[in-house]
């Protein structure tokens, strides 16, 4: 197949359109380079430079490319900014998401396999969290995703677009290339790491009085990889609809601190701060609907593996990348 991958410089998108590649598919990135990184585009993919802003340059680059399926990575990540800036959200995940989904249906593209969210689920009341709990997202961020899969459920239903939305839990871990970079970061274990590399001078636990054993929140981690190989099944699969991707094992903030000084043999600060508004005690996914109906079988299952790959990679990149 060729893929164009809109968002393809970013963490996840990169570490894709390498799965993509490495197993004969042709890849077409496309990215603005706002937040990717020009380094992380992988040499044997065509880049185009572009905006979903501008709906000119994606019609032109899907014109050019005459992908078979495109999968759709670009998007702002920040819960916490998104409560600031809510506008900046809906504007570049919802709005400027449209004209990548009007240069589709366009061109007669196939599908669009969407990356989507756990936090279109806001504050669930059932674990494992399944596709029938009720989305009830509790920020900017999570409802935007969530406005886009139903756009896309639309352009099915009316069009005859084919899509798949992947629900991800936390993706984390890095592939041998390509790995987590963000500026500012936010996510728990490349701060973790931040600190075992002397980067920080400690790491904030926010809350430790959640309804947990050990008081602090507990999360799903997914490996970048095994994200990854669900956008191939998807493009491959004609199932329309959204999928919760996530190892199904929670692990809480003090365990992954813990895994994290294990992998990396360093020791230092931890802080108990107060909690962060808007995060839910648990989430833990079912992805049991992924297994039967794509065939996806994650191949990194315990933590260990996940914080291993994501330190190899920063050892290999002590400073990220530099551009
Ligand atoms: N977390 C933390 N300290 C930090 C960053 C995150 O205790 O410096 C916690 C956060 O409250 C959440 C978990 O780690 O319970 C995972 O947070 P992250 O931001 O990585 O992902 P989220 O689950 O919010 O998508």
């Amino acid at each position: 197949m060729h893929i164009l991958v809109a968002g393809g410089a970013g963490y996840i998108g990169s570490c894709c359109s390498e799965y993509l590649l490495d197993r004969g598919h042709q890849v077409t990135v496309f990215d603005a380079l706002l937040n990717g990184h020009r380094e992380a585009v992988d040499p044997r993919a065509n880049f185009i430079e572009g905006n979903l802003a501008d709906l000119e340059i994606i019609h032109q680059a899907i014109r050019d490319s005459r992908p078979d399926g495109i999968i759709h990575f670009a998007a702002f990540i920040e819960v916490g900014e998104s409560m600031q800036d809510p506008l900046k959200y809906f504007r570049n995940n919802v709005s400027n998401a449209l004209n990548l989904c009007q240069a589709a249906c366009d061109n007669q593209v196939r599908k669009i396999v969407f990356s989507s969210t756990a936090a279109v689920y806001g504050m669930p009341e059932h674990i494992p969290i399944s596709e029938s709990e009720p989305t009830f997202p509790i920020n900017p961020y999570g409802e935007a995703k969530l406005m886009f899969e139903k756009i896309l459920r639309w352009q099915h239903d009316l069009r005859g677009l084919q899509y798949t939305a992947l629900r991800y839990f936390n993706a984390a871990g890095a592939s041998q290339k390509y790995g987590e970079d963000h500026h500012p970061e936010t996510h728990l274990i490349p701060l973790i790491m931040q600190a075992a590399e002397g980067k920080r001078e400690q790491i904030s636990i926010f809350g430790d009085d959640y309804d947990t054993p050990d008081g602090t929140c507990i999360r799903d981690y997914i490996h970048v990889l095994d994200l990854a190989q669900a956008h191939l099944l998807a493009l491959e699969n004609e199932f329309c609809g959204s999928l919760n991707l996530g190892s199904g094992q929670g692990h809480s903030v003090n365990a992954v601190i813990d895994m994290v000084k294990k992998v990396t043999e360093k020791d230092f600060r931890v802080e108990v701060k107060a909690r962060r508004p808007g995060d839910p005690a648990r989430l833990i996914a079912d992805s049991s609907a992924a297994r039967d109906i794509l065939g996806w079988k994650p191949q990194f299952d315990n933590l260990e593996s996940i914080v291993r790959s994501a330190w190899a990679w920063r050892q290999r990149h002590p400073d990220g990348y530099i551009s």
